[in-house]
């Protein structure tokens, strides 16, 4: 049997917070349980939000909550020539193509479209499906702004993807902690059309969350992904993606989510559940875990 492997791989766009807290120990604890690897992916490509300094404050919150880093840790924005390549074996299959409406642009499309009485289709984020250049902008207009500087997405042409496979997809999905680590995987059917045209990278960045995320999880031999339920959805787009790709597919285990005091997901913007001040304030391990339900 082959080691397991595992990662944990936040973004330096903010502090970590206890649901980081979380997903990292429960990633060490998985690793010594089934004998296995622990990894830290630093996942930065977004160049203006992921700054040195947050990168290094995150590595102290690790290492104040015991968390080991296997040095050198695999940090995103080196690997862009990686996911470069990825982009054009999808472009080579004829699956890519450029859009350039702005968010602005899109919100507008969709207030007007649903003033008409009608709901415009969501992903599973609540972020509306992309509606396509055509639906908001002339022919001269697209033509335009394909010759000019004008921002731009490369977006994946969900239809085509999906029809090029085929056939329904699937992932092996079970438990993240304790005994149902051991558990016996079921089989998730993947619905990635939920998700509408994904972005797989931007006119500045060669890479996007989904593209890099099932990139780096192939080259680094990630055998077990283990991460929050907020993620649980993605894992359809991830599963098309390695298909297309030809990439090997992990073992995934979505973990429980820890929730504010408002009921809903942490967030980086919020303080006060941030390790850093937690940190600052005094608490200590034991109180940390306590929180986090470990
Ligand atoms: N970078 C993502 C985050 O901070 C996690 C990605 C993943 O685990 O697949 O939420």
């Amino acid at each position: 049997m082959t080691k397991p492997v595992f990662r944990f791989a936040p973004s330096p766009n903010g502090h970590l917070h206890l649901g980081h807290a979380l997903s990292a120990l429960l990633n060490t604890r998985a690793a010594v349980a089934l004998k296995g690897r622990f990894l830290v992916r630093v996942e930065d490509i977004d160049l203006t939000r992921c700054t040195r300094q947050l990168e290094q404050e995150m590595f102290e919150d690790l290492a104040w909550l015991g968390v080991p880093l296997d040095e050198p840790v695999l940090r995103q924005s080196d690997a862009f020539p990686e996911y470069r390549a990825a982009l054009e074996k999808l472009q080579d299959l004829g699956l890519v193509y450029p859009a350039y409406l702005t968010r602005a642009e899109i919100k507008k499309f969709v207030a007007e479209f649903e003033a008409e009485g009608q709901k415009w289709p969501r992903d599973p984020d609540g972020a509306p499906l992309y509606p396509g250049d055509a639906s908001v902008l002339s022919e001269t207009e697209c033509n335009d702004r394909s010759n000019s500087d004008a921002p731009f997405t490369l977006r994946l042409d969900m239809k085509a993807a999906l029809k090029r496979i085929g056939r329904s997809l699937f992932w092996e999905e079970t438990g993240a902690e304790g005994k149902a680590l051991f558990d016996k995987p079921h089989q998730i059917s993947a619905d990635a059309a939920v998700w509408g045209d994904v972005v797989l990278a931007r006119k500045d960045t060669p890479t996007s969350y989904h593209l890099s995320v099932v990139v780096d999880d192939a080259r680094q031999g990630i055998t077990d992904v283990l991460r929050g339920k907020d993620l649980y959805e993605a894992t359809s787009v991830h599963r098309l993606l390695q298909e297309l790709l030809g990439l090997p597919v992990p073992l995934y285990r979505h973990h429980r989510l820890i929730l504010g005091e408002d009921g809903r997901k942490l967030s980086k913007s919020n303080q006060d559940t941030s390790l850093r001040s937690l940190r600052q304030a005094g608490a200590s391990h034991a109180q940390l875990r306590r929180r986090i339900g470990l």
